[in-house]
């Protein structure tokens, strides 16, 4: 097996949170290693799918820091109006870019184009290694180092470092070999993603529609295309998924109307168990759980990858003043300020999409009425809408320095 390889960094998990990560930090005097379980240009990678999905301007303002906007905004489509409404009820939110004075409320890009960008970023450095496709075999937490054994081809190798990351997903290998605990609840609900054409040009509009059957979103990839997430009961979703072609856009035409006009051109459609998952520890001395791994939410809002990038953002800016610092950046005081740092927001974003998952997902009358008012009392009374709408933009509250326009 030889010597182990030392890091200052080591990233479990090279998807979207972890791979955005090594983007960060990989501008700084650190050694850093990444593991992937999954080729990043793979078909099957879990992370770098087809998926469309909704960057807020919180994210944007990350990218940007780390100099990938750039080549993101290329591929990006912008969001300027959302529009929000509850089939067959009277609430409707609607939501403009000029009400709160921003050019665009975030952006849509596909997984895999993002996956490409950040991933074509560090393969190129000489202080990233990357270990993929590789897989966490076991993990020892000692007082300086934790170490990790990884199976790469047929061999193990070893490898130290003076921080791991676990950013390997919901079903996180990391937690599970810490024995960290987790709250977990099974929603369910499937989304089935796929990308339609609708008829009408999509004029830089989602929308997001609450339906008897689930909520049902349509980003806007470009004009002419969209990305559907549709959010079915578990039971329901084999039928769905079995329908042909014209069967399944007449179904979501049947629950979306036709104020896009007619529906076209399905493409590949993929279905997602959905569950909300809070790891009870997320940070222990040596080690931290990030993203999905340490927080998994409902997609009805949008908000997991959102949550995802500004956790990198603080964990980044606390190892960055660790190091300027001479402080070492995998000690347990240093970890517990970035937790503290980020508690509210993901508190905010747990509790905000468990509750829309239970408030829209329910035909209970009281309920109904409720969700109904509330949505044309946020539409009607500007202080609260522009203040909710920060909020989903993740501009509210104590933000990082990236997310507030400055360098690391
Ligand atoms: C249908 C749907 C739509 C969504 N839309 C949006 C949206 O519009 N906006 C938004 O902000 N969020 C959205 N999300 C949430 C978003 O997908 C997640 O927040 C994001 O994927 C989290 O990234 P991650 O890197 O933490 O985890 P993942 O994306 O799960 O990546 C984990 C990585 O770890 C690797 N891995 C796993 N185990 C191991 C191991 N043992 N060893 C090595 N590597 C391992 C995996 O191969 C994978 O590459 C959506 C989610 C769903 C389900």
């Amino acid at each position: 097996m030889g010597m182990p390889r030392d890091y200052d960094v080591l990233v479990i998990g090279g998807g979207m949170v972890g791979a955005t990560l090594t983007c960060a930090l990989a501008d700084q005097p650190l050694r850093i290693g990444i593991v992937e379980a999954v080729p990043f240009q793979d078909k099957d990678q879990p992370s770098y799918d087809d998926r469309g999905l909704a960057l807020a301007l919180a994210s944007q303002r990350v990218l940007a820091g780390l100099g990938l906007w750039d080549r993101v905004s290329q591929e990006a489509n912008p969001i300027r109006h959302v529009h929000v409404s509850d089939r067959g009820q009277f609430g409707f939110v609607r939501m403009d870019a000029a009400t709160v004075g921003v050019d665009a409320l975030g952006y849509v890009v596909l997984a895999r184009t993002l996956g490409k960008i950040l991933t074509e970023r560090f393969t190129a450095l000489d202080n990233v290694e990357v270990f993929c496709p590789a897989r966490l075999q076991g993990i020892r937490v000692y007082e300086s180092r934790a170490e990790v054994s990884v199976r790469l081809d047929r061999e193990s190798v070893k490898l130290t470092t003076r921080l791991l990351v676990g950013a390997d997903g919901t079903a996180s290998e990391v937690r599970r070999l810490l024995r960290l605990t987790a709250r977990k609840r099974d929603y369910g609900q499937t989304a089935i993603v796929a990308n339609v054409t609708p008829q009408r040009p999509r004029h830089n509009t989602a929308f997001e529609r609450f339906t008897d059957t689930g909520p049902l979103a349509l980003l806007p990839l470009s004009e002419t295309r969209a990305a559907l997430v549709w959010t079915l009961q578990r039971g329901a979703v084999d039928g769905v998924m079995a329908m042909d072609e014209q069967s399944f856009l007449g179904g979501l035409e049947g629950q979306f109307g036709r104020r896009l006009g007619r529906f076209y051109r399905l493409g590949q459609r993929k279905s997602y168990p959905l569950c909300r998952l809070e790891a009870k520890q997320q940070v222990l001395p040596r080690v931290v759980m990030l993203g999905n791994a340490a927080h998994t939410v409902h997609p009805n809002a949008a908000q997991g990858l959102n949550l995802g990038l500004r956790d990198v953002a603080a964990l980044a800016e606390v190892i960055c003043d660790a190091i300027r610092d001479g402080q070492d950046p995998g000690a347990e005081p240093c970890l517990k300020r970035y937790l503290a740092s980020r508690r509210t927001d993901q508190q905010w974003v747990i509790s905000f999409t468990d509750g829309l998952a239970g408030l829209f997902y329910n035909d209970d009358l009281f309920r109904m009425l409720v969700r109904d008012i509330g949505m044309l009392g946020l539409d009607l009374i500007p202080p609260f809408k522009r203040r909710f709408m920060r909020q989903v933009m993740g501009l509210v509250g104590r933000q990082p320095r990236l997310v507030r326009g400055l360098a690391l």
